[in-house]
């Protein structure tokens, strides 16, 4: 009889599958055949049209950014306090954006995204389209939000234009590229903004996101101009639903976690961001112990300032500890947990990814163990795998990105982008993007 041929088969590894029995193999194989997942066993009899040997290392579901935008700029505007950082930098910066810029910033994000471990992010930024055509290259999995800004006019993308862009890419590349709407927080979208937004999202059957309870500064602001929290706001005016994931949720109150229980909304937690900008820990136990679905996210290389999910998870970890006093809270399960399943979940396609099992997407990572920071590692059954994986593990450690059953990086080196030939594009579209917004400055415009 014929073997069964597939289209690629991952040899040898050790399988963290994050499905809900949180099983794991010690040296399995997995094959992938139509971007799916359709075997996995000890010694598999089939052949793979490509094979990868991941003997000894980390077979992962890929990492989940829940919560970023497309960034061209880091290392600029630093260590300012959120709403001089917005108003009196990133807006006025954000207004000069071209299309061009953002293709440039696609290509190193996304490269970045790939040599860390990310196979699906969700982007909520300018010229969606332009990271889209990105995307269809790299093979990365993504979520578009284009970021609508009613006020200050001009420093984000607006109603009409993420209708457009919805019109254009929704369904062009069935479950790898989804649109969204991105209506960017309470203090800079209108409330009309919203109803439209979650009216539109049920009519076209697609998701929105949003920033919420990010700082004090929106909290007092919703509360001057509604008299109510942020997430009372978004039910008040019916936009508090399962379509809905909100980025940061720092200041969540008791009564507002209760109502994102009852309509069963997600939050990205950006642990790094939120400590760099001095905002405060998100009371991820409590929603947690609440039952909301939470996932993780690098908010922005102006934020952060890189796109490491693995810097994430430990952080995460961290930062409980410490604001809680108490070493046991968010244990290492849970920061991976948050970065897979939890995720997939807040962005509500946890039935296509977040784990490794028969019939989902063909979304993993290999991961090198054989490095002096991870180790010693201990063996099954008494392993500390899980520790390694978010305690000491970094983005550099991935080996391989597999997206769709497609390889976008093995042995480090990444097939669909170049992004080493548009190092200088992306250096001089910086510059360019810098010099535009300084001139828009000094103008006051
Ligand atoms: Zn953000």
């Amino acid at each position: 009889m014929p073997k069964e041929e597939y289209d690629l088969i991952i040899r040898n590894g050790w399988l963290i599958t994050m499905n809900a029995s949180q099983t794991r193999h010690t040296s399995s194989d997995i094959a992938i055949s139509g971007g799916i997942i359709t075997e996995i066993g000890e010694n598999l009899s089939g052949i793979g049209k490509e094979e990868i040997d991941a003997n000894g290392n980390v077979v992962l579901p890929g990492l989940i950014d829940s919560h970023m935008h497309t960034t061209l700029l880091r290392g600029v505007g630093d260590d300012l306090p959120i709403m001089p950082w917005l108003y009196d930098v990133m807006f006025p910066k954000d207004a000069k954006i071209q299309p061009r810029h953002i293709h440039a910033a696609a290509i190193m994000n996304q490269a970045e995204m790939i040599r860390g471990g990310i196979t699906t992010f969700l982007d909520i930024f300018r010229c969606p389209g332009e990271a889209a055509l990105v995307t269809e290259k790299s093979g990365l999995r993504a979520i578009f939000c284009p970021q609508i800004i009613d006020e200050p006019k001009g420093s984000g993308e607006t109603l009409e234009s993420n209708l457009e862009f919805i019109n254009t890419w929704h369904k062009k590349i069935p479950n790898r590229i989804h649109t969204w709407f991105g209506p960017h927080a309470p203090y800079s979208t209108s409330a009309e903004t919203y109803r439209k937004v979650a009216a539109y999202a049920e009519e076209l059957d697609v998701g929105f996101h949003t920033h919420l309870c990010e700082s004090m500064d929106e909290i007092e602001v919703v509360q001057q101009k509604y008299g109510m929290s942020p997430v009372e706001f978004l039910k008040d005016i019916g936009a508090l639903n399962s379509r809905l994931s909100i980025a940061h949720g720092v200041f969540l109150q008791p009564k507002d976690i209760e109502l994102l229980v009852e309509f069963d909304v997600g939050v990205a937690h950006c642990p790094s961001s939120n400590m760099k900008v001095s905002l405060g820990a998100a009371p991820i136990p409590d929603l947690l112990a609440a039952g909301v679905k939470v996932g993780l996210g690098t908010d922005s290389n102006l934020t952060n300032n890189n796109l490491d999910m693995f810097e994430e998870m430990r952080l995460a970890g961290f930062l409980q500890k410490l604001v809680r006093k108490e070493p046991s809270v968010l244990p290492c399960e849970q920061a991976l947990y948050m970065a897979t399943m939890g995720s997939a979940s807040c962005l509500g396609m946890e039935n296509l990814i977040g784990s490794l099992e028969v019939g989902k997407c063909a979304d993993m990572i290999i991961v090198d163990m054989d490095q002096p920071h991870l180790y010693p590692l201990l063996p099954e059954p008494n392993t500390n795998v899980i520790e390694h994986l978010v305690y000491s593990a970094n983005s550099a450690d991935v080996n391989t990105t597999i997206v769709d059953g497609k390889v976008l990086m093995h042995n480090r080196h990444i097939r669909t982008l170049d992004w080493k030939g548009a190092k200088e594009l992306i250096l001089t579209e910086a510059q360019d993007l810098l010099t535009r917004a300084e001139t828009w400055k000094r103008l006051g415009k």
